[in-house]
């Protein structure tokens, strides 16, 4: 919202108030919160920040958010439903010819990355040496709301701070570890959750985020080119899961051009797919299919 018609909004309740006692209008009290209620995100996107540092130690989670508690999350009423309805753990709001997302990062899942003193640490079944631990982060991604067809080359292992969002609010990695390593030697330090933090407490996804998917057609995020990614099956346009199925025409991007419950006309998506580069299941694979947006954090 305008912080100034909002200052006026709220300078017209007072006066209202003490002028018209005897002739109560309310009208500037229901303006305000019709644009509270359908801008919500708007007054976020005024701010430059993505929310307050959340404390490992004193981290739980908020039943009524499913999100960490301090984790903001807030998805403006002007985003289609599809995003709208299923992200959540961020700011998401539409700024111009983009979706502008801010999140701290911060998993809503029991995780050992948070340390032995948080109330949501849960020590991992897997045994590979990972000495980092998940930390707040003010990531911003914009992302094009139109997405458009690139060359197919550009490198998804670029040096990006991330290369997309999880409906839940998390970073989404690429096909391969921090060389020398490999993914699939990684992938034995992912916590019972599918994630892991990098050296700078970016806790993210290569692989499964089995607190979104697990052998199913749900959304999982949307890539920093626009395109949207989801489990290993397609949900062939129908809510109902009998008729998913596992794409046997994905490209080597991981990717299809076929309708989905959130694109009535047939539209480019990612899957979750095994990975040739990384001999193991990957969201993501080695190049970008659109022309990708930007991301800071
Ligand atoms: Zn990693
Ligand atoms: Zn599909």
């Amino acid at each position: 919202m305008n912080r100034t018609i909002l200052i006026m909004l709220m300078a017209g309740l007072v006066f209202g108030t003490c002028k018209k006692s005897e002739k109560k209008d309310d009208t500037p009290l229901l303006a305000l919160a019709y644009l509270m209620n359908s801008s919500t995100c708007s007054t976020a996107s005024s701010s430059t920040s993505t929310g307050t540092t959340v404390s490992n130690n004193t981290a739980t989670l908020n039943t009524s958010t499913g999100c960490v508690t301090g984790v903001t999350s807030c998805m403006d009423s002007a985003l289609p439903s599809w995003i709208k309805d299923n992200f959540k753990c961020a700011t998401g709001y539409v700024s111009g010819g983009n979706y502008v997302f801010k999140s701290q990062n911060v998993p809503n899942t029991k995780s050992s990355y948070y340390g032995t003193s948080s109330p949501l640490y849960e020590a991992r079944t897997t045994t590979g040496p990972n000495p980092n631990t998940t930390s707040s982060q003010k990531l911003v991604y914009t992302i094009p709301s139109s997405p458009t067809r690139g060359t197919g080359t550009v490198s998804t292992q670029g040096g990006l701070a991330s290369i997309g969002i999880t409906v839940n609010g998390l970073a989404i990695f690429n096909n391969a570890a921090a060389p020398p390593d490999l993914l699939t030697v990684e992938a034995l330090t992912f916590d019972n959750y599918g994630g892991h933090p990098q050296n700078s407490g970016i806790y993210h996804h290569h692989a499964g985020a089995t607190k979104i998917t697990n052998n199913d057609a749900n959304l999982v995020g949307l890539i920093l080119d626009g395109y949207a990614i989801y489990g290993k099956k397609c949900d062939n346009g129908t809510a109902t899961t009998a008729d998913d199925f596992t794409p046997g025409d994905l490209d080597s991007l991981h990717g299809h051009t076929t309708k989905t419950i959130h694109f009535a006309t047939a539209t480019y998506h990612y899957h979750l797919a095994f990975d040739a580069t990384a001999t193991i299941d990957t969201l993501m694979g080695s190049f970008f299919y659109g022309n990708t947006g930007s991301v800071s954090n």
